[in-house]
């Protein structure tokens, strides 16, 4: 290796983001409970959509994305001209930190947020910085004093992952109003669609020249293997958005597949439905067994155990039974497991093998 050769200042520094586990060594059928997949998978409309796509492989994707954009907007009463689409929500993140962060600019985001902001904004060369929360929910307060004249980007999730929680919308717009001129407030609406009756905080974006949002077709349509995502935000941020996204960043495959997602919204309202009953018999029947969580708004429970070791004991254990759930000491959780809400199968299966660990110690 040539020693002349180095990366940026910065990169070297990035911890590998570690997906979550999708196989026991020597476990045949193993429950994967640890990625927020939906256990349905995406609507038969999105599939016919996908094996249609087979007969257009040799032709290039559009750039503007155009219909898949009118597909959004329609559905969600938005301007097609300020929506963005990219390579699944994280591409969107990684834009806003290339655009807007760079050395000597901080990045805030929460105690329990999402790796990716740290990553994005490390890539960047900007300096990441984590803010306190309380009890496990966003503090606008520590946001809002945690911010200096180097702060470009502030990024919460809401409802958050992987703690499940999430603040009002007049909290929202109270941190969007309180930000400095020069920063950007970013909703990460992944699990939006879970929570019923919820905008997902767009009339904020509308309302506000500093808010962008961005959202998956990762988590309730079920097409996290497809790796689609979008933003929506003001015009001129749009703008800089597109000047260094990939003229060709998403296939053919992709656009088409999401496109037919989107708009089929009574799959989205049966998965919303579904994961809110399953959602609630889970945490309930981990609480009957001494095990806890905060009431969670989107398609996981974060169960919190007596301490650390406890927490791993259980893992485990869990993983001897073929089910693999999530670890998330790297989210400042150790004492912590996350539990995809799965069918109802899974569900059971769940809770009976945590009752069962917990009575075995
Ligand atoms: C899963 C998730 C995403 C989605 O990422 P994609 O790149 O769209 O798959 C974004 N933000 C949070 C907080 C998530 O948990």
């Amino acid at each position: 290796m040539n020693d002349a050769i180095r990366p940026q200042p910065g990169i070297m520094d990035i911890a590998l983001y570690q997906g979550g586990k999708a196989h026991v060594s020597g476990v045949a059928n193993v429950v994967k409970l640890s990625s927020n997949e939906n256990p349905f998978g995406p609507s038969d409309k999105a599939k016919e959509a996908f094996a249609k796509s087979v007969h257009q492989l040799h032709r290039y994707p559009s750039t503007d994305h155009a219909a898949l954009r009118q597909a959004i907007a329609e559905t969600h009463r938005l301007d097609a001209g300020r929506i963005i689409c990219g390579v699944g929500s994280d591409e969107i993140i990684h834009f806003l930190c290339q655009a807007y962060a760079g050395p000597g600019d901080e990045v805030l985001y929460t105690e329990h947020g999402f790796l990716m902001y740290k990553i994005s904004a490390m890539a960047a060369g900007a300096t990441p910085v984590e803010v306190a929360e309380r009890e496990r929910t966003t503090d606008v307060d520590a946001l809002l004093a945690a911010c200096t004249e180097r702060t470009k980007l502030v990024f919460i999730a809401n409802p958050n992952n992987p703690t499940g929680t999430m603040i009002s919308a007049g909290e929202v717009a109270r941190l969007a109003r309180g930000l400095p001129p020069q920063a950007i407030l970013v909703l990460d609406g992944a699990y939006a669609e879970y929570v019923e009756g919820f905008d997902a905080g767009l009339s904020l974006v509308e309302a506000m020249p500093n808010v962008v949002m961005t959202r998956t077709f990762s988590k309730i349509y079920g097409l996290g293997g497809l790796r689609i995502g979008w933003g929506y935000g003001p015009q001129a941020i749009i703008d800089v958005l597109n000047r260094i996204r990939g003229p060709f960043n998403l296939s053919n495959t992709q656009l088409e597949t999401a496109e037919a997602a989107v708009r089929d919204q009574d799959y989205v309202a049966k998965c919303r439905a579904e994961n809110a009953r399953l959602r609630h018999w889970l945490a309930e029947a981990l609480a009957e067994v001494g095990v806890p969580s905060d009431t969670s708004m989107a398609n996981f429970v974060l169960a919190r155990f007596a301490s650390t070791e406890e927490a791993e004991a259980c893992d485990d254990y869990l993983q001897g039974q073929g089910l693999i759930v999530r670890r998330v000491a790297s989210y400042n959780l150790p004492h912590c497991l996350r539990i995809t809400v799965g069918d109802e199968a899974s569900c059971r299966r769940i809770a009976y093998a945590v009752g069962q660990f917990k009575g075995l110690k």
